[in-house]
């Protein structure tokens, strides 16, 4: 079930209050009509009824795909570090022993259903709604976001090689997908400029991509199974360390 609820806000461009939706959590299967709203973001976007301006509403909420065992706790920036922690809490607590007393059997083993599809689950958090969307376009074209953000690493090296007479330097790297024209890519953004390095997701890409998955399986079953912020650090110390061994 989504959790949703109409809470007075402040216009950003005429000061005035009006009402608006905010989802605390948003299930995609409870509420499909979500399920495109998120992606064009229009979900968070708020027109005023006095003067008609329109403006993103930036606030945290769980999204829940249940059919890809999927949620992702967006966090915004500005929001306490705390924040982070108390879903991490929930998110470990996981089960819902607490409100069940073992009444009788039937429930236990509905608890042991719930506790098995939640080891299932992946859980992520992201902190911006750039990274929110990169992270539904890489589940959307079936990846692994864990893979994907390891490949932009060594395809943006690469990247860099290629581009050395440029002076390219990768600043950030995201992962764009097109499930019309069933079209995957790697777009880099340069330090210095604003000069962008496309890489579709070709051959080359999908050789670095499925020799990672061989290479990391066990780091990424075992010890890293349940890291939750996937991003470029991330990658970066999972390299550094995973090779070292
Ligand atoms: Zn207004």
């Amino acid at each position: 079930m989504s959790d949703v609820a109409k809470q007075m806000i402040i216009c950003p461009h005429c000061h005035r209050t009006a009402y608006f939706n905010i989802w605390n959590s948003i299930n995609t299967k409870t509420d499909p009509e979500t399920y495109g709203q998120v992606r064009r973001l229009s979900l968070f976007r708020f027109c005023c009824p006095y003067c008609r301006q329109t403006s993103t509403i930036n606030y945290s909420f769980l999204y829940h795909q249940m059919e890809s065992a999927l949620m992702i706790y967006y966090i915004p920036e500005d929001e306490e570090a705390d924040t982070t922690q108390n879903l991490l809490d929930a998110v470990s607590a996981g089960t819902p022993k607490d409100e069940k007393p073992d009444s009788d059997s039937g429930m236990k083993e509905e608890e042991r259903a719930l506790e098995n599809a939640l080891a299932h689950y992946k859980y992520r958090i992201v902190r911006t709604h750039e990274e929110f969307l990169e992270k539904l376009a890489i589940f959307d074209a079936d990846l692994d976001d864990r893979i994907v953000e390891l490949a932009k690493v060594i395809v943006g090296a690469e990247a860099e090689r290629q581009l050395s007479e440029t002076g390219f330097r990768v600043k950030s790297a995201f992962f764009s997908f097109s499930k019309e024209k069933n079209e995957k890519k790697l777009v880099f953004r340069d330090k210095n400029s604003s000069q962008t390095a496309t890489v579709s997701f070709d051959r080359y890409v999908t050789n670095v991509y499925n020799r990672l998955v061989d290479r990391y399986r066990a780091a990424l079953e075992g010890p890293h199974k349940k890291d939750t912020v996937i991003n470029r650090n991330w990658a970066a110390d999972i390299l550094k360390t995973e090779t070292a061994l």
